[in-house]
């Protein structure tokens, strides 16, 4: 029996992408024939004409399917509800701007098929197409991910791979509530394998992630896999503690002596630093409290508006 493999696409009003990553794909996996495609899109809430195209696309041809969100879910909740519904052998996941060149396709199946039950894709080069300001703040993303959390993500991992079905219902059984599937993926284990590529420039239509959301991204990505931060406030207190052992004699020496200084200005200072740091911590805390509240809740990943599935 032929091997099948399944193509999720996460689309967020992508209408300018549908066709055009459509006869791509069709065109790379006419070269391949040995196996059989299903594509799966998930529409995330679009609010342009993103749907129509895709039911268009989905009433001409057999293999395709869609999935319609009731509204956004964000990109993760749409990659797991592609996860639940296809079924394959393996699966591909892969943006719809075309920025994930499909023409790699053949190469992701031939390394799975050497064994790796997980083939990811990182940024080979810096791509020149983005500004300064996504490169660094990517830049700074990994870091932060890679010095806070138990999982190491190279520098520009992306959500293009294959995954074999193994893989897949291991990722079904995460009950997280913000599943953050490029950490995940690297958690589950398994024969792995990256291989680099050069990102294309977005085909048509605007990232929809702003300076917001990657700020959200990041903050997500570090304290859905590590308590680590929560630790800085047992540091910080212990090393503010053994500070003023040394100070709380100076002051009372100083008292005794008749020397205390006047001191408005190191009052402010250490209140205004001690205000800022007891805040701050008090935001890491109330970080995994919101997560702990949100994933209490158990409320649905997604929910689906209508679909054509086969
Ligand atoms: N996307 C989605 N839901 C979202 C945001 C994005 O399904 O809430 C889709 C989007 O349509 C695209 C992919 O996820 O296919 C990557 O999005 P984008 O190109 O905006 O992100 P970037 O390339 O900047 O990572
Ligand atoms: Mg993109």
């Amino acid at each position: 029996m032929m091997k099948q493999i399944g193509l999720i696409i996460p689309v967020l009003n992508e209408e300018g992408n549908i066709y055009p990553i459509f006869h791509k794909i069709k065109e790379i996996i006419s070269s391949i024939p040995q196996y059989q495609f299903s594509l799966l899109f998930i529409n995330d809430g679009s609010t342009d004409s993103t749907i129509q195209k895709l039911k268009e696309l989905a009433n001409s041809h057999d293999f395709v399917s869609y999935i319609s969100f009731s509204r956004n879910f964000g990109k993760d909740n749409a990659l797991l509800a592609g996860f639940e519904n296809i079924k394959a052998d393996a699966v591909i996941t892969l943006d719809a701007d075309l920025q994930h060149p499909p023409s790699m396709i053949p190469n992701l199946i031939a390394e799975w098929e050497k064994g790796y039950k997980v083939v990811y894709t990182y940024r080979e080069q810096i791509n020149i197409h983005n500004n300064s300001f996504s490169n660094f703040s990517s830049k700074l993303f990994y870091n932060l991910i890679n010095k806070f959390s138990d999982v190491k993500l190279e520098q520009g991992i992306s959500d293009f791979r294959i995954l074999d079905k193994q893989v897949i219902s291991e990722l079904i059984r995460m009950k997280e509530n913000e599943p953050f599937y490029r950490g995940l993926i690297k958690w589950v284990g398994f024969n792995q394998k990256g291989i680099p590529y050069t990102p294309a420039s977005r085909n048509d239509g605007n990232p929809s992630y702003n300076i917001k959301g990657l700020f959200k991204l990041a903050l997500n990505g570090i304290t859905a896999f590590s308590t680590t931060p929560l630790n800085l406030a047992i540091y910080l207190g212990f090393f503010f503690s053994c500070l003023s052992t040394l100070y709380i004699p100076y002051a009372i020496f100083s008292k005794i002596n008749g020397i205390a200084i006047s001191g408005w200005t190191s009052v402010i200072v250490t209140i205004a630093f001690f205000g800022g740091l007891q805040l701050m911590i008090l935001g890491i805390m109330g970080i995994y409290l919101g997560k702990v509240f949100m994933q209490n809740k158990q409320r649905p990943h997604y929910i689906i508006d209508e679909q054509k599935h086969n």
